[in-house]
């Protein structure tokens, strides 16, 4: 999915750094884990709480105070991230359902869906990981041994 590389621009926390559970999106750049509740934000999310808490920083403040490069943060402002203005008749649409939104590329939805997404890979990583260990032997051993059973059986 493309919008996946998107977002992904905005390093996003895709393990929990405690526990290694899968991180959670829950809207405007904030992780939670699915395991311990631990709250993990992405570029965007840590950009935005500055901003929040500093009423006109500019991008040099920012990049010193969050980490987060002042290319990252041009990225955010030219791309999707700053609202047009309130009375602007020229609306946006999301790329994928097409609705009407104020800011970005997609709706509060669509952007929710493509994180599942992504959640949804990393578990099948993660599940795929733990069963790659201790499930291998069963399936065969058991199809083998019923074969054998039902062969000797016969008459
Ligand atoms: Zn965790
Ligand atoms: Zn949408």
């Amino acid at each position: 999915m493309d919008y996946i590389e998107q977002l992904d621009i905005y390093h996003i926390p895709r393990r929990c750094a405690s526990c290694g559970g899968v991180m959670i999106y829950k809207g405007v750049g904030e992780y939670h884990c699915e395991d311990c509740d631990a709250v993990a934000y992405d570029d965007y999310g840590k950009v935005r709480m500055y901003i929040e808490a500093h009423n006109g920083a500019t991008a040099a403040m920012i990049e010193r105070d969050t980490g987060v490069s002042q290319k990252t943060i041009r990225q955010m402002l030219r791309e999707q991230r700053i609202e047009i203005a309130a009375d602007s008749r020229a609306f946006l649409h999301c790329d994928i359902c097409q609705k009407a939104i104020r800011s970005g590329k997609l709706c509060p939805e669509c952007e929710a869906k493509v994180h599942r997404s992504l959640e949804g890979q990393v578990r099948n990583q993660k599940e795929k990981s733990v069963q790659g260990f201790g499930m291998q032997q069963h399936p065969q051993g058991e199809s083998g041994s019923k074969r054998f059973v039902r062969d000797t059986d016969r008459p």
